[in-house]
């Protein structure tokens, strides 16, 4: 890595916003990692490990796993993927103490984020996507509609400040995240062509 003209994007939205879809078609345009902290934490579980495990508590209750074991993983994916050109950070930063720990990473490798990208998405739209993401996935926190509201909350009280937080630095885009998935698209590159100019 170690280039200021690196792209780094964060993906930014509330639970079944569409993150990690759009993720996946913008790692199609861009020669980017993918770093979902959600998946590395399913992984670890299933790989049963003590951080999976750990970890297991938190995400069956829709609860936030603590800053210090998602900013390790973070930090040991950069490491391992230190060539990169840059990448997509999917549901992560989630806590102001996340995204400082985030800058100073980057920064340690002379780089920083280009673009947060935030899908805006309705309440509403976003429950009946779960659900329906939960009967097709097995994700047990996708089934349950307390969980589901949990997570939404600890979305606004400790997940939804980094909007503040990004638009001080000048660096949020709001996009329209209901309606067609190549609209929503391409209102993502738009922003992203637009935050490298
Ligand atoms: N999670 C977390 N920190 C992360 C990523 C995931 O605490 O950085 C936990 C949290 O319990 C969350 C669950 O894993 O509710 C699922 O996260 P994921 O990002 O996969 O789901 P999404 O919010 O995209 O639906
Ligand atoms: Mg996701």
């Amino acid at each position: 890595m170690a280039h200021t003209q690196s792209l780094n994007i964060v993906i930014f939205g509330p639970p079944g916003s569409g993150k990690g879809t759009q993720s996946q078609k913008l790692l199609d345009k861009f020669q980017l990692k993918h770093i979902s902290t959600g998946d590395l934490l399913r992984a670890e579980r299933a790989a049963k490990t003590e951080l999976g495990k750990q970890a297991n508590e938190f995400i069956s209750q829709g609860e936030l796993v603590p800053d210090e074991v998602v900013i390790g993983m973070v930090r040991n994916f950069m490491l391992n993927h230190s060539d990169s050109e840059g990448f997509i950070f999917d549901g992560f930063p989630r806590t102001v103490n996340q995204a400082i720990a985030l800058d100073s990473m980057l920064d340690e490798n002379n780089t920083k984020i280009t673009c947060v990208l935030g899908l805006d998405v309705g309440e509403h739209e976003l429950v009946s996507r779960l659900l329906l993401r939960g009967r097709s996935s097995g994700r047990i926190d996708d089934q349950d509609e307390n969980t589901i509201r949990t997570r939404f909350k600890e979305y606004q009280t400790k997940t939804l400040p980094l909007q503040d937080f990004y638009q001080n630095q000048g660096k949020y885009y709001s996009i329209q995240g209901a309606g067609d998935l190549s609209t929503i698209f391409h209102s993502l590159c738009a922003s992203v062509n637009n935050a490298r100019k």
